[in-house]
């Protein structure tokens, strides 16, 4: 019975761990980090710790994919994940959030060092050498950055993200813009 119960105890945590990681990148799924930035919101309301959000979009993917395809454009999507995940510290949090886009959860960071982090991962992936890549490809993104603010709801702080990511695509892409409004 023992030896049954240790694999059933095994077989639950792998079901467990399928259920919050995306399985091309491996990183935390869309679901999941609605769930971290949940808890880390009761944190900040009770005034424990400020956290932000990078809200991240591969620019021109769909060129990449076009040009390669479909499984190179997987490549990168991996590989990106990869320098992301080792650019942070281990107390941060980064998910794939859909197709081409990743989010970061900054734990205990305002906006103005926020930035700082975000605008290091933006050249990390700059200066990244993708083996996959031809001619004048290059593989770029572009960053929103939001701190949460008391009160708000993840839709809200989502928003702001979104909306200074699409200040960063707008204004010429591979960029970083923070939110302020
Ligand atoms: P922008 O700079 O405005 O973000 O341009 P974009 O081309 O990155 O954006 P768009 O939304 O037009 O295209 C996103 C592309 O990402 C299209 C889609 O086929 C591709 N994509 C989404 N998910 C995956 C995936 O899992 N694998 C691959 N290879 N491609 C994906
Ligand atoms: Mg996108
Ligand atoms: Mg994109």
């Amino acid at each position: 019975y023992r030896r049954q119960n240790i694999q059933l105890k095994e077989a639950m945590e792998r079901i467990e761990e399928l259920a919050i990681t995306d399985e091309l990148t491996k990183l935390f799924n869309r679901r999941h980090v609605i769930k971290i930035i949940n808890e880390q919101m009761a944190l900040a309301s009770r005034g424990v710790s400020s956290f932000s959000i990078c809200y991240m979009d591969l620019d021109h993917f769909k060129v990449i994919n076009d040009t390669l395809g479909h499984d190179a454009g997987d490549r990168v999507l991996v590989k990106t994940s990869e320098l992301l995940t080792s650019s942070l510290r281990e107390i941060d949090r980064v998910a794939r959030f859909g197709g081409e886009e990743f989010l970061a959860v900054l734990i205990n960071s305002p906006v103005e060092r926020s930035f700082q982090v975000a605008e290091r991962l933006r050249l990390r992936i700059e200066k990244a050498s993708f083996p996959e890549l031809t001619g004048n490809l290059r593989v770029t993104i572009s960053i929103g950055v939001a701190q949460y603010r008391p009160n708000e709801t993840v839709d809200d702080v989502l928003k702001r993200a979104d909306e200074a990511l699409y200040r960063a695509k707008r204004t010429g892409r591979n960029r970083t813009v923070s939110s302020h409004a």
